[in-house]
């Protein structure tokens, strides 16, 4: 079908801080098109609670120890280079977001940042608002980018497809009902992360891997899939697939960890830092008592604080869980582990430049290497923030912009066959079972092989193109490259 593509020079796929950090960054004069699947705060980045980090105190704080903090949590599987960057840089980004930008961070008496600290950090430097931080850089940010002329932002506009030819891509986007077709010069992926291949995680709705399945199938490399964080501490309610989590920085405040028995355990399996051990150390820590004391009931108990400090701090954690029964002033919280994040994504160098000329990637679907094996706290909206403006930086330098504002080219039409029910559903509960903090090697090689008939199945049939096929198409590939590299692991390990 021969259609007309209206161009833009940079097209960014994703209005999360990377994305919209992105958009503030690049040079005024190119024409931007900014897309979000649904209302513009349905985004990880909205859910944020804890804050970022950054060495913002030096008198008290290094960036030697920031980057040691990083490796550690990251089982020194992190690339050191862009490791760098992202501490050495981030500060600037940071106090950009305030003087620049209007987020309103917690301050001291003195006027200067107040930072508080997380599982993991040897110093107090995560910069917060309150316990919704993403919030207010999220919505700070989001008024910021309604101001420029060159931005064309458009919510609930799905992207459907994405193709290349002779250094243009080319994309069908579903805005409401009625598809639109627009092609730009470079496109940047920030489209988050892949918590919905789970039944339990803390990612919003959006969170399906939509730009690593777009990435993939143009050829893009994908690094580390599998490296999935586990959350220790999410709010144990197994009636919704989005579990509330409830921030490292209450562990950072000194709250306990509690078996069934409301007895404290982390001591017996990491004895200096106990709470404190990054999350991939406590989440195993959990699975261990777990199968010493044969109960799913953990508890997070910050009740032998002062009120009035507990409340102030976590003044929407507070909330939610008095509105679940909890007073955590007076009692412990019930957790359990659920899936948080993805270290992996679309393989990017230090300028956030795919294998691909033009395709960026940012944020939580990319792959900087910066998290390694295990993202330390709060160190996601850091490299949210200052990857994507090296994004920027590199467009406005290299990036070709301009040329005819309408384009040919020939996409198969979007019409075809209703997609089968219970695809999603399916796939959830492979995962869950298959690779949940330790992998089971017999689910993983048997949910692969049902994901690969579901993958081939997608890719052949002849489905109509709209947001349920981009969703259903993004979870399947992104679990079937998850249990690939499981069963790989495997292989290596016998
Ligand atoms: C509950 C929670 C708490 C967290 N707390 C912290 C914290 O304290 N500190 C920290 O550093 N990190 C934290 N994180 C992680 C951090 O929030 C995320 O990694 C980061 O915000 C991701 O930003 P992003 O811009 O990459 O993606 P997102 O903010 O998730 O944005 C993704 C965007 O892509 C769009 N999109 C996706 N697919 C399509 C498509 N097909 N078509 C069009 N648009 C599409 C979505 O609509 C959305 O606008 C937390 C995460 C969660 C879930």
């Amino acid at each position: 079908m021969a259609l007309l593509f209206r161009r833009f020079d940079v097209m960014i796929v994703g209005t999360g801080i990377s994305g919209i950090y992105a958009a503030l960054n690049l040079d005024p004069s190119l024409s931007i098109l900014m897309l979000s699947k649904k209302e513009l705060t349905l985004c990880n980045s909205a859910l944020a609670q804890g804050g970022v980090a950054a060495v913002m105190d030096k008198d008290d704080d290094s960036y030697e120890l920031h980057i040691k903090d990083t490796l550690i949590a990251g089982h020194y599987e992190n690339n050191l280079e862009n490791v760098r960057i992202l501490v050495e840089q981030g500060p600037t980004d940071v106090q950009k977001l305030q003087d620049v930008y209007g987020v309103e961070f917690d301050h001291k008496d003195d006027g200067s940042i107040s930072l508080t600290r997380e599982g993991g950090h040897s110093r107090r430097r995560i910069a917060h608002h309150k316990d919704s931080t993403g919030y207010e850089i999220e919505t700070s940010l989001i008024e910021q980018v309604q101001k420029l002329k060159n931005v064309t932002v458009v919510n609930n506009s799905v992207l459907c497809r994405l193709e290349r030819r002779d250094d243009l891509f080319f994309a069908d986007i579903l805005c409401g009902e009625e598809h639109e077709y627009y092609c730009a010069n470079s496109v940047i992926l920030a489209t988050g992360g892949i918590g919905r291949v789970y039944d339990f995680t803390t990612n919003s709705a959006i969170a399906t891997g939509d730009g690593i399945q777009f990435a993939y199938n143009l050829g893009a490399e994908i690094k580390n899939l599998s490296y999935v964080q586990f959350h220790p501490t999410a709010y144990a309610d197994k009636e919704n697939r989005e579990c509330f989590l409830i921030s490292e920085a209450v562990r950072g405040e000194g709250a306990y960890l509690l078996n069934c028995n409301k007895e404290r355990f982390m001591h017996k399996y990491e004895p200096e830092r106990k709470e404190l051990a990054p999350r991939d150390v406590v989440s195993k820590c959990i699975i261990e008592e777990q199968k010493l004391t044969g109960s799913s009931e953990f508890w997070l108990d910050i009740s032998h604080k002062d009120p009035e400090f507990v409340r102030s701090h976590f003044p929407m954690i507070y909330n939610k869980v008095l509105e679940k029964g909890y007073d955590m002033t007076k009692e412990p919280i019930p957790i359990y582990p659920c899936q948080h994040y993805l270290m992996g994504g679309i393989n990017v160098d230090g300028k956030g430049a795919t294998n691909i000329k033009g395709l960026y990637a940012a944020g939580e679907c990319s792959h900087t290497g910066v998290h390694g094996k295990n993202r330390l706290a709060s160190n996601s909206l850091l490299e949210a923030l200052v990857f994507s403006r090296l994004i920027a930086e590199d467009i406005n330098a290299n990036g070709h912009a301009g040329g005819a504002e309408f384009v040919d080219y020939s996409m198969i039409s979007p019409d075809g066959l209703p997609l089968p029910k219970g695809i999603k559903t399916e796939v959830r509960h492979i995962m869950q079972k298959a690779y949940f903090i330790h992998p089971d090697y017999a689910e993983a090689e048997k949910g692969l092989a049902r994901i690969t008939e579901l993958k081939n199945m997608l890719e052949q049939g002849n489905f109509a193109i709209n947001a349920a096929f981009v969703e259903t198409k993004s979870l399947v590939t992104v679990a079937y490259i998850i249990l690939t590299e499981v069963m790989e692991r495997k292989d290596k390990e016998q």
